[in-house]
């Protein structure tokens, strides 16, 4: 049988991939990448500069992978729907191989694939998450809203039965047949996309992420539940690219974790239940596809956020740049811009500052963080954006709103992240550095710092601003 591998983004790895494996065990493997201008389009690929750096060193590293196991990767550019059924047909293949994507516009896409296809079959792996969305429901037959109950079910559902175990990457390849011939393109360069090498992003390809992951799994992942919520400590995988262009696939770090954590322990339990966040997330997104365009809470619809003009976009846009003012919201703002990250906390953080404290529809956060992200994801940033906002599946409670100085003080108790970030506020005494207009003059003077010269004062205050944020959503509410 001849069967035709299409990787497409989210999967750019040889190691557990289920469509790479089971096309090899049936006979011969044409492995294909599509270079759709959905994505490669200048326009588009200005649109998201650091996942377009970090995939093409992932799709190079793919490249290089399936040319070392004797094979070769075509690259062709066009629209997926029309070049995948166009290049099957031509080389006869009896298959398309592919995984299965949760966004509803992938779905999409794959329906058009499949139409298309006409009599070729298009068979989806499950590859992006544990397992398959829309295989979990509640007791009473509907769609979880809740984490803690999905994630009962999904452990119940996957401890139980975990399936195959991951993997092994193919020790080689066939040749591709002879008679395969595309019209094959260049990878794209980041110059020709007009995008310029930011050095201070991670390394793309399967390599880098599984040295990645072993790092973690050697040590601090014993330290996770302590060190996971601090900013000033690198606490987390910083796998969560990887996971996203499936460099390595999720249940092969759900199965590392069980191997170096004993069963039942806090940090393995900690460690899966995120895991188990990003299936929520993704779960969510596919029973409930309008979650990208609207809130999960219908009566947050129209809620009113600021559309004062000018002000609430000269707002935007300081939080943007990390200008608000608070020290930790700040440094949120640059570390994404400047490393294409954020950590956790520091995302909760700052998305409650823009929703809540600036009332700023959480949309326009959701935006900028997919456009800088390399994790960027659809579905786990708009489930993150929407529990910040207090609107989403088990979102935090929306009178909830996030105090960035004592945030700051418990988690970055010395400062360190906002030092990094901050430069500016370097020379702080850790008591100021998340409120330094509490200083006294002689500390500033000391640190050089000129509040409204040097860092700015706070664009709003933070208590009447969380009386703002109440107010107007519990008239809203009230009148829904
Ligand atoms: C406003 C906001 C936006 C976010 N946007 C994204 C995004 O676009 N892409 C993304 O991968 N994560 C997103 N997250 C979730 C989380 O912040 C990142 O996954 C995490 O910071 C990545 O660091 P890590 O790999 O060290 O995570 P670890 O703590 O090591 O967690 C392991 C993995 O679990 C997953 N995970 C962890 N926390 C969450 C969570 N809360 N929700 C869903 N999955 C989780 C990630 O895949 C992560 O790599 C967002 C969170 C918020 C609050």
């Amino acid at each position: 049988m001849r069967s035709l591998v299409w990787f497409r983004g989210k999967d750019l790895r040889i190691t557990d991939h289920e469509p790479l494996t089971r096309a090899i065990a049936d006979g011969d493997v044409i492995p294909l990448f599509v270079l759709d201008p959905y994505f490669f389009s200048p326009e588009r690929a200005r649109q998201l500069p650091h996942r377009m750096q970090f995939l093409l060193e992932s799709i190079e590293s793919l490249r290089e992978n399936i040319a070392a196991l004797g094979s070769r990767l075509l690259l062709v550019s066009g629209k997926s729907h029309e070049v995948v059924p166009e290049l099957a047909r031509r080389f006869r293949v009896e298959r398309v191989l592919a995984h299965r994507w949760t966004e509803p516009f992938g779905r999409a896409r794959d329906e058009k694939v499949q139409a298309a296809l006409g009599s070729i079959k298009l068979v989806l792996s499950e590859g992006e998450t544990l397992l398959r969305p829309g295989a979990l429901r509640t007791g009473q037959g509907g769609v979880f809203s809740v984490y803690t109950p999905f994630m009962r079910a999904h452990r119940k559902a996957y401890v139980e039965s975990p399936g195959r175990k991951p993997l092994r990457a193919p020790a080689r390849l066939p040749a591709l047949p002879e008679d395969v011939e595309a019209d094959e393109s260049a990878l794209p360069t980041l110059a020709s996309l007009g995008l310029t090498h930011n050095p201070e992003l991670l390394r793309g390809g399967e390599r880098a992420a599984r040295e990645r992951m072993k790092a973690f799994f050697n040590a601090p992942v014993k330290s996770y539940v302590e060190t996971r919520d601090r900013m000033d400590l690198a606490g987390g995988s910083r796998l969560s690219q990887d996971l996203k262009f499936g460099l390595v696939s999720v249940r092969e770090v759900w199965t590392a974790a069980g191997m170096s954590l004993t069963p039942g322990s806090v940090p393995r339990e900690k460690f899966e239940n995120e895991l188990i966040w990003r299936e929520f997330s993704h779960h969510s997104l596919w029973d409930r596809p309008h979650l990208l365009h609207e809130p999960f809470r219908a009566d947050f619809k129209d809620f009113p956020w600021r559309r004062d003009g000018k002000s609430a976009e000269r707002d935007l846009a300081w939080w943007k740049e990390g200008k608000t003012g608070y020290p930790v919201v700040d440094a949120a703002a640059r570390q994404l811009l400047h490393e294409g990250f954020v950590h956790n906390r520091a995302r909760m953080i700052a998305a409650s500052f823009l929703t809540k404290h600036l009332l700023i529809d959480y949309k326009l956060g959701e935006v900028h963080y997919l456009r800088y992200l390399t994790d960027g994801d659809w579905a786990q940033n708009n489930a993150g954006w929407q529990w910040s906002a207090g609107c989403g599946c088990d979102a935090q409670p929306y009178f909830r709103v996030f105090n960035p100085v004592t945030q700051g003080e418990r988690f970055d108790p010395d400062g360190a992240y906002v030092r990094r970030w901050v430069p500016e506020l370097a020379m702080m005494r850790a008591k100021y550095i998340h409120s330094p207009w509490d200083a006294p003059p002689e500390d500033l003077a000391r640190a050089g710092v000129t509040l409204g010269k040097t860092y700015p004062r706070p664009i709003v205050e933070h208590a009447a601003a969380r009386v703002r944020f109440l107010a107007t959503a519990k008239k809203h509410l009230a009148s829904t």
